[in-house]
């Protein structure tokens, strides 16, 4: 039996980050994960690929829509699908890799197996070599979290897939629908659409990724629409069939018009759910809530004193940076310290191109909340940095207080938003003002001159710069 001061269960972002902040802390620290490899959804079949896949797709349609007016001509442009995901996986072994080198430098055991609890305070570890039997003062629950499906559609990995089996095709399809037009959704119909699949997306909801403002969702449609992408709104998908070598959808609109689509391949993208199967906790008095996602406090606390967990199998928005904050909040708590997450300020990236970013309140939830704001947008196609990069589509958009200024909410869809949104977390969290925002310097000409001048049109200034 082996004894820590914190054993970790899961090795995603919030887990392994959890480990080394509590080693770091000078706590003896497991880290307990049932596959081979580190890191979790994110490192192995979420953030990362897909980030890899974007990337070099994004490179593709470069070099076939826009090279020629910057003046490079390359001939005859050729797709290597099979080098474009062998580059994928290499970027993520060296991530997976890295994150052993981390485990050892800051002496974390690793342990290799699927950990089950016996009872509050004891947990079995079943892996190649066997069991193992260990005893923590704190365990910190990051097991993560697996797609959901709907009713009426069998997931068989085959022809009806999810993110996870799309990172790991064979070759090039040539037809896609997919399911869902959330995160995953938009990214994977820009991957696909980018290197000649033809792809259709069929989302239940009036505008796509709609938990975001939808003015983005909006913007977004039009230019993936631009691009060749199918987007089929307001349809419910109720049925899918694997014909062997193609696969079927059916699907109804609000008016019970039934319509079918067939395709290669039918990925399901429509939400995931917390994965908790074979962790035991019913030998545990961890309550979890009707979705099966574990219930904490604000400490991510279980109703177990001694029981934490953070990441996806908590719920909330489900994304590697918010496991990684509930990492640190939960082995600070347990340190004694105390420092807040400020759910609000935690920010939002879509990875098409352009990219949309969002931190903070939509219009919809200021409107539904009578929450009154000012507003001031910007559109990228007025910036000199975006019309030297021909990257001149979307806006960025702040929402403000009227009555004080501070900044209630930023949304950018356009490019490099993932990295603008940074700015605006600031703004956020520490409640700076839109003046103090527009009153200091922006290098010119770049991106971030298009936040600039929408809390200079928010505060009631005109903009001063294209
Ligand atoms: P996970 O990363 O899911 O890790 C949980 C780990 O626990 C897994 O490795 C699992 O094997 C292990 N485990 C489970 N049960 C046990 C057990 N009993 N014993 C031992 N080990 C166990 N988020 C972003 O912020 N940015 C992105 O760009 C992004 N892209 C994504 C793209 C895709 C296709 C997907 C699917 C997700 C993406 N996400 C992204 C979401 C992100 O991956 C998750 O929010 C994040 O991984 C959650 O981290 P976690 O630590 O809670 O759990
Ligand atoms: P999601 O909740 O973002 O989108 C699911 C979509 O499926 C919704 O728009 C919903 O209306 C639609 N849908 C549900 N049932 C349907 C039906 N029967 N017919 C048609 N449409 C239907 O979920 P996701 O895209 O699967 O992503 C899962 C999680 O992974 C998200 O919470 C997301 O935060 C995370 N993720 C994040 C990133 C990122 O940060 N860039 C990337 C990928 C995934």
């Amino acid at each position: 039996m082996e004894n820590y001061d914190v054993a970790v269960i899961g090795s995603g972002p919030g887990g392994y980050v959890a480990a080394i902040r509590s080693a770091q802390l000078g706590y003896k620290t497991a880290i307990i994960e049932k596959y081979d490899t580190l890191g979790g959804t994110c490192t192995n079949v979420g953030c990362i690929p897909t980030k890899a896949l974007l990337d070099s797709t994004h490179h593709y349609a470069d070099a076939q829509h826009k090279f020629a007016t910057h003046g490079i001509g390359l001939g005859e442009i050729d797709l290597d699908f099979s080098q474009m995901y062998k580059r994928k996986s290499e970027v993520v072994a060296k991530n997976t890799s890295g994150l052993e080198f981390l485990m050892s430098k800051n002496k974390i055991t690793h342990i290799k197996g699927v950990a089950q609890f016996i009872n509050n305070s004891t947990i079995q570890v079943t892996g190649k070599e066997g069991n193992q039997t260990i005893v923590a003062k704190n365990y910190i629950i990051a097991t993560g979290s697996k797609p959901s499906a709907i009713p009426g559609i069998e997931i068989d990995k085959q022809r009806i897939i999810t993110s996870t089996e799309a990172l790991s095709l064979q070759e090039k399809p040539k037809t896609m629908v997919i399911i869902g037009g959330g995160v995953i959704g938009v990214e994977m119909a820009s991957i696909f659409s980018r290197i000649g699949t033809k792809v259709t997306v069929v989302e239940y909801a009036d505008h796509l990724i709609s938990t975001m403002d939808h003015e983005l969702g909006k913007s977004l449609q039009k230019i993936l629409k631009k691009e060749g992408i199918d987007i089929l709104l307001n349809q419910s998908v109720y049925k899918t069939e694997n014909l062997g070598s193609s696969a079927k959808v059916f699907f109804r609109d609000q008016s019970g018009k039934e319509s079918e689509l067939e395709a290669d391949y039918v990925l399901v993208a429509v939400g995931r759910k917390p994965f908790t199967e074979g962790l035991g906790l019913e030998r545990t008095e961890v309550q979890v809530d009707s979705r099966g996602f574990i219930k904490v406090d604000g400490t991510c606390k279980t109703s177990v004193s001694n029981i934490y967990a953070i990441g996806d199998v908590i719920g909330g928005a489900m994304l590697a940076h918010k496991a990684e904050e509930e990492g640190v909040l939960v082995v600070e708590t347990i340190n004694g310290q105390n420092r807040p997450i400020h759910y609000n300020s935690i920010p939002s990236v879509v990875y098409t191109w352009p990219e949309v970013a969002s931190v903070g309140y939509t219009e919809e939830y200021l409107k539904n909340n009578q929450i009154e704001y000012k507003f001031g947008k910007f559109p990228f196609s007025a910036s000199a940095r975006a019309r030297a990069s021909m990257d001149t589509e979307g806006f960025a958009k702040v929402l403000i207080d009227p009555k004080y200024g501070e900044v209630l909410g930023v949304h950018i869809i356009g490019a490099r938003a993932a990295d603008l949104i940074a700015q605006a977390v600031i703004a956020q969290e520490f409640e700076v003002t839109a003046e103090d925002m527009f009153r200091i310097s922006y290098a010119h000409p770049t991106y971030s001159e298009t936040l600039k001048e929408a809390y200079l049109i928010a505060s009631g200034q005109g903009a001063v710069n294209i």
